[in-house]
């Protein structure tokens, strides 16, 4: 039996509440928080041969002791070791601190080296007068995610209490028949990456390491995974769901409305979505496509069948403005039918909320279509055919938790249909949304001529006044995105209220409108109304348009510290225009004076417009495992592995997962248990 987080020495009320704040709740959560880095700490690094942005430990003596207060009250003390001097700043500290530093007593210090006007120093070291509280010749010092509260040294202490105290015995051996790397126990792992020894390689053992003790957690941590995404699908398999194998009314006079034809790929994705829906087992598919493929009416006609056979359907999208919109065009394409759908959304009044919640019920209402509102715990359907999450990456965990609990009488559950534009190749997502099946609309409607990209630096914002009053007057609509809503006193980046203002200073007011996520649902619904009909022709917003939002003949899109935004983020917003006829410009403006790195950076959104070939792009640059964060894409977050980076192990593990779970459940289980317990539900959902 494991002991209780508690039962640790140095573990009361206050400290148990900070682990809890860093995701700890039991000794084996703590054996499994992993370290994110390492410290050499083995030897002495001379003063004459630093090197900044490095760590080093340092020894030396006492030369002088100031305290400064001029800009802000500061201690430093200057070493010197024979080859050099070396400062030490502080600038919180207790004055009995001040006083341990006697001059020439020998001081020793570990910390990252910066370098200042003054020399070399170390800011907030480490510093003891021993030096066996520092120096530290067998083993690499770990560093861990950290919080208020918990230092590094008493993270340090608990993990090594925890792998004392974890019982090994309820890990399972079973593992280790089916792929050599769990020939090592995973005690041994586990003590390895608390604490490598002074010989091990650094780099091997860092995320992305090959080392076998890290190889060894992750690929029980990529099984794990796999077999919760096995679980998950099983128990979807053991549901059933309404059949919905007609198209009717609502499908024909959709797509009678619609003035395009349908693009291959959306047939194409729209056929397989049809089987789904076919048959009495919910669905579970994820559809990925570019920015502006047309994911909305792939969602749509499969609403449509969902209706025509005698279901209800419900869309949800993750801002009001979204939502707003996908109401509006979709009502503008069910004209026969349009008393039978409803916008619910955090806008919506009590009174029409209550009649549209009767009408949900009594059945009246076929198509719902809001934000996360449309989830609360007393919407109950009548007969609720199937959920369509559009830009599902942008739903918190909760939200969309919520909404695969709603079922129907008789336990039926409704058939799930996510539509994403982040782009991942299609194969790793296979693998990461393992227990979905995948779709993929790879093909743009026909007429769009690709953004032209390019890149302005600050300083010349005044030629671009210019432009835009030009664009403006032979019919352009643009969007003008800045990082922030007012002035920040610590960030200077451009901000909403001051661009409307100095853009008032050479164009009319009337014809701009600003959006941000502080005004009143009402206020953005309008703003956006105006802008989307031509009333005012230059909409300044934040991200806030970053999802889906359509406006035809929007044709410019100027984003300001375009520095500051990811790369993915910036195509997304780069997808608002280029929409219609017209040829359409992306300007992204930068601060003066651009880091290399940076440039190269954006010149990948003005050299490619096709969303895998900027990600593709991005993961060159950045690196593998930093591509995404787990936040743009939706994947589950896992503690150890990064399911892009590592993508190499998916297909073995899966392999390994599969016999797991059929030939000893228990340990498939106690792996889910023992890696996802925090977000498998996040999975499922
Ligand atoms: P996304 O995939 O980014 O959600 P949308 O569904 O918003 O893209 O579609 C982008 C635009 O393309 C919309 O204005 C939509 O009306 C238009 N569109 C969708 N399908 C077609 C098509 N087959 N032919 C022409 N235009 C289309
Ligand atoms: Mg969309």
């Amino acid at each position: 039996m494991n002991k209780q987080l508690t039962e640790l020495p140095g573990v009361g009320p206050a400290t148990l509440n900070n682990l809890h704040a860093l995701g700890i709740f039991s000794i084996e959560d703590l054996c499994f928080h992993l370290p994110y880095s390492y410290q050499d700490r083995s030897i002495f690094t001379n003063i004459e041969n630093l090197t900044e942005g490095e760590e080093h430990v340092v020894r030396g003596r006492v030369v002088s002791v100031q305290t400064i207060y001029r800009p802000r009250k500061m201690m430093v003390i200057k070493i010197n070791d024979g080859s050099g001097f070396l400062n030490l700043r502080f600038f919180y500290f207790h004055p009995s601190q001040a006083k341990e530093f006697v001059k020439d007593r020998n001081v020793i210090s570990f910390g990252k080296i910066s370098l200042s006007k003054y020399g070399y120093e170390l800011i907030h070291p480490e510093y003891s007068f021993d030096e066996n509280n520092i120096i530290e010749k067998d083993f690499l010092v770990p560093t861990y995610r950290i919080t208020k509260g918990i230092s590094q040294k008493k993270i340090r202490a608990f993990i090594h209490n925890a792998l004392e105290h974890y019982d090994f015995t309820e890990a399972g051996e079973d593992l280790k028949r089916y792929d050599p790397a769990f020939a090592m126990d995973l005690k041994s792992a586990l003590t390895t990456i608390h604490l490598p020894a002074i010989d091990e390689s650094l780099p091997e053992l860092l995320p992305g390491g090959s080392h076998p003790a890290r190889v060894r957690l992750m690929k029980e941590e990529m099984v794990a995974f796999q077999c919760g995404m096995i679980a998950i699908k099983e128990k979807k398999h053991k549901q059933t769901a309404y059949e919905c194998p007609n198209e009717e009314s609502w499908t024909k006079g959709v797509l009678r409305n619609f003035p395009f034809d349908l693009t291959n790929a959306q047939n194409r994705v729209l056929q397989e979505i049809s089987q789904d829906l076919t048959k009495n087992i919910p669905m579970l598919r994820l559809v990925q496509g570019d920015v502006g493929s047309g994911k909305t009416m792939i969602a749509l006609l499969a609403c449509c069948r969902a209706i025509d056979s005698g279901t209800q359907a419900v869309m949800m999208a993750p801002t009001t403005i979204l939502a707003e919109q996908h109401f509006l065009s979709i009502k503008a394409l069910l004209q026969d039918n349009e008393d039978h759908i409803a916008l619910l959304t955090g806008s919506t009044t009590a009174r029409e909320r209550k009649i549209i919640l009767k009408k949900l019920a009594d059945g009246d209402i076929k198509l719902l279509i809001g934000t996360h509102a449309v989830f609360q715990s007393d919407i109950v359907f009548k007969k609720l055919g199937l959920v369509v999450i559009d830009e599902q990456h942008r739903f918190g965990v909760n939200q969309r938790l919520s909404l695969v609990k709603k079922q129907n009488e008789n336990n039926k559950a409704p058939h799930q249909l996510t539509l994403t534009a982040t782009p991942i190749p299609r194969t790793l997502a296979m693998s990461i949304y393992a227990h979905m099946d995948v779709s993929v609309v790879d093909e743009l409607p026909p007429g769009r001529s690709p953004v032209i990209t390019s890149l302005l630096s600050k300083q010349k914002t005044s030629e671009l006044s210019q432009r835009v009053s030009d664009a403006i007057k032979n019919g352009s609509k643009i969007y003008w995105v800045c990082p922030l809503i007012e002035e920040s006193e610590t960030l200077d980046l451009s901000n909403v209220e001051e661009r409307e203002k100095e853009l008032a200073e050479f164009l009319p007011k009337s014809i701009i409108t600003k959006l941000h996520g502080r005004m009143k649902p009402a206020e953005k619904i309008s703003a956006m109304e105006k802008f989307k009909t031509g009333q005012t022709k230059i909409l300044v917003s934040t991200t806030v348009i970053e999802v889906g939002v359509d406006v035809k003949d929007a044709d410019i899109m100027i984003i300001e510290n375009a520095e500051r935004f990811g790369l993915a983020q910036l195509h997304q917003l780069r997808g608002r225009v280029g929409r219609g006829e017209k040829q359409s410009y992306c300007i992204l403006l930068h601060k003066d004076n651009l880091h290399p790195d940076s440039k190269q950076r954006l010149e990948v959104l003005k050299n490619h417009t096709d969303g895998f070939k900027v990600a593709e792009e991005d993961l060159k640059i950045r690196g593998p495992g930093e591509i995404l964060g787990s936040q743009q894409t939706g994947i589950v977050p896992l503690k150890y592995t990064n399911l892009i980076r590592d993508s190499r192990f998916l297909e073995s593990t899966k392999n390994i997962a599969e016999n797991l779970t059929k030939e000893n459940p228990a340990t498939a289980e106690n792996l889910v248990k023992r890696w996802l317990s925090g977000s498998i539900g996040y999975a499922e959902a």
